[in-house]
């Protein structure tokens, strides 16, 4: 079943720290008794069985044992997929993502991410780090963790980035492309990862990184009910509680991971 994990991480951010803390944040909206527990495509997850929460992971949150924080994410993953779970990650920078793949390429060597972003993340380096949350894209691609990424909502492409694109055979969607739900169309398993900053900051000020010109939450859960394929985990990063407004954006968090969760369970 669909289990949540918390993941406390934000050294990897290159401009502000914050999405540490948002696993608490996101959960206290999950469970806020403003709205039921319905998804739009008509799951309860408050039913007995469907959902689980493996809690919020102990790291360190520091940059000198940013690869002990990546190996103890990677080990949890991989405990979740062994007992046949499918991970479902709340809060960190983007960077977490790719010790999260390591982990999912083990058991599924053929994923498809759907990755809803403003941002490529495909940075060979960023600001002389390998590991920055500008990066996790190209490390997943040059290690072969996926065998398809397809990026939606795209609006800060540069020429870089745009070479790493072509390079690794990435399928970029953007944001002035969409609506794009053919391009969904997805047979096999599928991995979505979803940044916050994919959202207009008029609907979703609590990220880092605020990026005009982007997604209404309609739109985005539209693309997500579209997508086709089994879900086999996913992400919701760089939510910054720091950056928010009256929690508004917690409560778009909470929505996006309701209608991910019941895209997961209603097939
Ligand atoms: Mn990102
Ligand atoms: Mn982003």
């Amino acid at each position: 079943m669909p289990t949540l994990l918390g993941i406390p991480l934000d050294v990897n951010s290159s401009y502000l720290r914050g999405p540490a803390s948002a696993p608490a944040k996101i959960r206290e909206a999950l469970r806020c008794d403003a709205s039921n527990k319905w998804t739009e495509l008509g799951v309860d997850l408050a039913a007995a069985g469907a959902l689980a929460d493996a809690g919020d992971l102990p790291l360190k949150n520091l940059r000198e044992n940013v690869g002990d924080d990546f190996a103890e994410i990677e080990r949890a993953v991989g405990e979740l997929l062994e007992q046949g779970e499918r991970p479902v990650s709340l809060g960190g920078d983007h960077s977490v993502t790719y010790p999260i793949l390591k982990a999912l390429a083990r058991r599924y060597p053929e994923l498809t991410i759907v990755h809803f972003d403003a941002h490529p993340d495909l940075y060979e380096e960023f600001e002389g780090r390998r590991l920055s949350h500008a990066c996790p894209f190209a490390r997943i691609m040059e290690e072969r963790l996926a065998k398809w990424l397809v990026q939606v909502g795209i609006r800060t492409m540069n020429g870089h980035q745009r070479e790493q694109a072509a390079k690794f055979g990435v399928e970029v969607v953007e944001m002035r492309a969409l609506p794009a739900y053919e391009r969904l169309k997805i047979h096999g398993l599928v991995y979505i990862s979803f940044d916050m900053d994919a959202l207009d900051p008029a609907f979703a000020p609590g990220v880092s990184h605020r990026e005009p010109g982007g997604m209404t939450v309609r739109e985005a859960i539209a693309h997500l009910h579209a997508i086709e394929g089994t879900i086999v985990g996913a992400d919701i990063v760089e939510y910054n509680p720091v950056q928010d407004v009256s929690g508004m954006t917690a409560t778009v968090a909470a929505k996006i991971l309701k209608e991910i969760l019941g895209k997961m369970i209603a097939g």
